[in-house]
């Protein structure tokens, strides 16, 4: 079976008696105990969440999987398996709300983080975990998943991979050795932009057994609604993002030679540095493009002339969407930690959804081309929307 078949061949509701067709929404909170069944509580278990949970184990070739609120909590759920006193590794390009948990919450717990550019080297520092991105979001910055799963082994640390802009469609970390795969479910996942969720899957039972019943003891399980959506946005994930990424591939060449851009960051491209390890580990180089215009102002303009991409946080979705990291998704970190890690002021991250690419082009290319006080120009636009 190819896996876009495989995708698909689940058991939407097992044991109930009825032969539901699809997964349907236990929306209870209690299960009477006398009934005999598996579940007693919602919190701790439910219908629904648990075919999404075995969905999501599936897909990202793990033995168990957990649903959360949202990313954010199933990043926090990865960060409890490190004790007070203890050490996590982290890629210095990380989502900004992750860096806001990672600096100011996890501190508090007595947990310290290490953002390192090299992490091979440090992992001289003995991190109970690593925790990278792969591409990173946004500069799709690229880590070798089987040198550095070696490597974290090797220096007895756990590797956890959020997945989020990859999607298990196109890459699966725990195949390359990862521990753990970590999702913003909000993300690709859920793929419409209706549900706020996130996802952890484990490679072993124990470390899975561990984050379920962290799930069940924070509370921060996926609500049956959330989960009902979530598994059914997953269902055509592998469609979404066919249609995504060969329409990103047309997108980013035409940036690429365009004179207003200064420079993109997409692993499709042959230039693009970590492409090769890329494609040792992924199936495909996504649908997310990051570019630098070397002037915000130009930037924000283009930001604002867009038509089709609207100005949004966040990525996957069906509709394109677009945004300025640093006012946006990165406003979490300090204008000067942006500085002193590099962070372009100026970059632009487009997410491709599923709207006809010759549209797509064209609104990108007529937006490149606007020029202050043109009649294309809009009038102003909220662009400084609070961060997420
Ligand atoms: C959005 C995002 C998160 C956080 O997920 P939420 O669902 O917003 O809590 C974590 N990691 C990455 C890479 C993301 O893009």
């Amino acid at each position: 079976m190819r896996f876009e078949t495989e995708w698909l061949c689940y058991e939407p509701c097992p044991g109930d008696p009825f032969s539901p067709s699809a997964t349907p929404i236990y929306q209870t909170a209690t299960f009477r105990v006398d009934g005999g069944g598996p579940y007693d509580y919602t919190r701790s278990g439910n219908p629904t969440r648990r075919v999404l949970e075995e969905q999501l184990a599936r897909v990202e070739r793990g033995s168990r999987a957990a649903a959360f609120a949202s990313g954010m909590a199933a990043v926090a759920a990865v960060a409890s398996l490190v004790e007070a006193g203890g050490t996590i590794l982290a890629c210095s390009d990380l989502y900004g709300g992750t860096y806001r948990y990672f600096t100011r919450v996890l501190p508090k717990q007595g947990v310290r983080v290490i953002f390192a550019e090299d992490l091979f080297e440090a992992l001289e520092e003995k991190p109970q975990l690593v925790f990278i991105e792969t591409p990173t979001n946004p500069f799709q910055k690229i880590t070798d998943l089987y040198r550095l799963a070696d490597a974290a082994h090797a220096s007895g640390s756990l590797l956890a991979v959020d997945n989020s802009l990859a999607s298990p469609y196109l890459q699966n970390p725990i195949d390359c050795g990862a521990d753990l795969a970590v999702h913003s479910a909000t993300k690709y996942l859920s793929g419409h932009g209706d549900v706020t969720g996130g996802a952890v899957v484990a490679r072993d039972p124990e470390l899975g057994e561990r984050i379920a019943f962290y799930q069940n003891a924070c509370g921060s399980g996926l609500a049956p609604f959330e989960s009902f959506l979530l598994a059914r946005g997953m269902k055509t994930l592998p469609l979404r993002l066919e249609r995504q990424q060969a329409t990103a591939e047309i997108l980013a060449p035409v940036l690429r030679s365009h004179p207003r851009v200064k420079r993109v960051h997409y692993p499709g491209l042959p230039e693009h540095p970590g492409r090769d390890a890329h494609f040792r580990q992924a199936r495909g180089a996504g649908a997310v493009i990051a570019f630098e215009t070397g002037s915000v102002a130009v930037s924000a303009r283009i930001v604002e002339s867009l038509e089709l991409f609207s100005q949004t946080v966040s990525f996957g979705s069906v509709s394109s969407t677009v945004s300025l990291p640093a006012r946006m998704s990165h406003a979490s970190i300090a204008p000067d930690e942006r500085r002193r890690r590099g962070f372009p002021e100026d970059l632009v991250r487009i997410s491709v959804g599923i709207e006809h690419p010759d549209d797509l082009r064209e609104d990108l290319v007529s937006a490149l081309e606007t020029t202050p006080g043109s009649a294309r120009e809009r009038g102003p636009r909220k662009t400084d929307p609070s961060s997420p």
